[in-house]
């Protein structure tokens, strides 16, 4: 089974107005996409968009958040089981805006994964250092240590319904596109890590996605390197045209 994939993360933005539109013309542009694509939508549009890529076998929905408890008095929280009785089949997990806005670490991080597969959820879990870590060479062990604390006590059987993005900080928005060989080494590393750990089978199985400032004219040259599995795509996911492209490089 090809390990590709293809994600936007539309983060806080388009009312469910403009969501709907966006996904309908991605799916316009791109009828029968070469991967696996999923759209990362805002809570309020995870019904509505779901709606609109069911029965199409490449297209899924990704939530960008869920709590860590089955279900109780947590206000204003979306629940494992409320996602997937919704019909949505990934869930963004650990990213570094929700880390240092929202104080996540990954000791938290841990409990949602565990907590999302059990419902039967597949996370997408992002990683990556920041711009102080690269510039001192420790991305490795950073992000090693992130992925040993996040995946802690799961088995094998459960870390192969993982997708791993590594997203290095100082490239998230910032228009700093890691080069390919920074992104592959990177990609390399983890799937070394994931191999020692959990097995070569589920590291060769794994999908392992960059985020950083992709966009169309990037894309190709990222996609192409052996252990770059595809994106997870914030801004240029938010434009039709720009995220049919990047679908395409592929
Ligand atoms: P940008 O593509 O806007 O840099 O965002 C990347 C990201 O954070 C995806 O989760």
């Amino acid at each position: 089974m090809s390990r590709t994939m293809v994600a936007g993360n539309w983060k806080m933005n388009t009312t469910p107005t403009q969501g709907t539109a966006l996904v309908k013309e991605v799916m316009n542009k791109v009828p029968n996409p070469p991967t696996k694509v999923v759209f990362g939508v805002p809570a309020i549009q995870l019904l509505a968009v779901q709606k609109l890529v069911s029965g199409h076998a490449n297209y899924a929905v990704a939530a960008q958040n869920m709590h860590q408890e089955e279900k109780g008095a947590y206000t204003g929280e979306t629940s494992a089981e409320m996602l997937v009785d919704a019909g949505i089949e990934y869930v963004i997990l650990g990213h570094s805006e929700r880390r240092d806005y929202d104080g996540e670490d990954d000791e938290l991080i841990n409990r949602k994964i565990i907590r999302a597969l059990e419902a039967g959820l597949k996370p997408i879990y992002c990683c990556g250092e920041k711009l102080d870590i690269r510039e001192a060479n420790n991305q490795e062990v950073v992000v090693g240590k992130q992925i040993e604390q996040a995946f802690s006590s799961l088995s094998p059987e459960q870390v192969a319904q993982i997708v791993i993005a590594y997203e290095p900080v100082w490239a998230i928005g910032t228009g700093v596109t890691a080069s390919k060989e920074q992104a592959q080494g990177m990609h390399d590393y983890i799937r070394r890590m994931i191999a020692n750990q959990f097995g070569s089978e589920v590291a060769k199985g794994m999908t392992i996605l960059y985020g950083g400032s992709v966009k169309p004219d990037n894309a190709e040259e990222l996609f192409a390197e052996p252990d770059v599995d595809g994106g997870l795509v914030g801004g240029a996911s938010l434009d039709a045209e720009n995220f049919a492209a990047i679908i395409r490089a592929i």
